[in-house]
């Protein structure tokens, strides 16, 4: 009976944790888990990504918000495939995603979210051209290492591929230097 009890409760904490429509982590389990991961991380480059379904408001007009949930959960149904045991893949609103991504070097992440955005891209879930705009930051540029920061350059990396014409990765820390010589 004490045994019940403990499944049930470890349950409860699992089921509190996930994102109901796409089976993802939550914004909530992001935020808790996203300092230790990144002190863990320390002597190895972390990541902080911010994805961002392109144009999403274009699918609901057209197609309902009932086929933009399903397009939602393809999509999670893709990342829960598509990462490592210890990385984190969250949905932190609306038709945008979080990953805490630990142990890469710059070159290993950047060919992991390029090979993600052509998966999205080869998806057509409902039989939509869906693409998303990917940003990312690691700790190893920051000197205060804490996740909002790293977040907020992250969310600036994604924003910069919108304003690039979105579909693309973003590294931060990359992009300015190239606008400056292009400048
Ligand atoms: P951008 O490429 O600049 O990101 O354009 P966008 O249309 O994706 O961005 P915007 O922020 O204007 O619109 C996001 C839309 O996502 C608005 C809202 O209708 C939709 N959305 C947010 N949460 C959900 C959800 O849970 N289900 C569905 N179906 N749609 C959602
Ligand atoms: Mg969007
Ligand atoms: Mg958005």
């Amino acid at each position: 009976q004490f045994h019940l009890l403990r499944l049930q409760s470890e349950e409860m904490r699992r089921m509190a944790s996930l994102d109901i429509l796409t089976g993802v982590y939550n914004r909530r389990y992001l935020v808790e888990r996203a300092n230790q991961i990144l002190a863990d991380e320390r002597n190895h480059p972390a990541w902080v990504v911010v994805l961002d379904l392109d144009h999403f408001k274009t699918v609901n007009d057209q197609h309902g918000h009932a086929t933009g949930d399903r397009v939602l959960q393809a999509i999670g149904a893709l990342f829960r495939g598509a990462f490592r045991e210890r990385d984190v893949i969250a949905r932190s609103g609306g038709e945008e995603f979080v990953l805490l991504l630990g142990r890469r070097s710059g070159d290993e992440l950047l060919a992991e979210l390029e090979r993600l955005r052509q998966r999205i891209e080869q998806l057509s879930p409902e039989g939509l051209p869906i693409t998303a705009s990917i940003g990312a930051a690691s700790h190893l540029g920051h000197a205060v290492a804490g996740f909002e920061g790293i977040f907020e350059s992250a969310d600036r990396a994604m924003y910069r591929a919108k304003e690039l014409g979105r579909n693309r990765v973003v590294l931060a820390g990359t992009w300015t230097r190239r606008s400056h010589t292009a400048a």
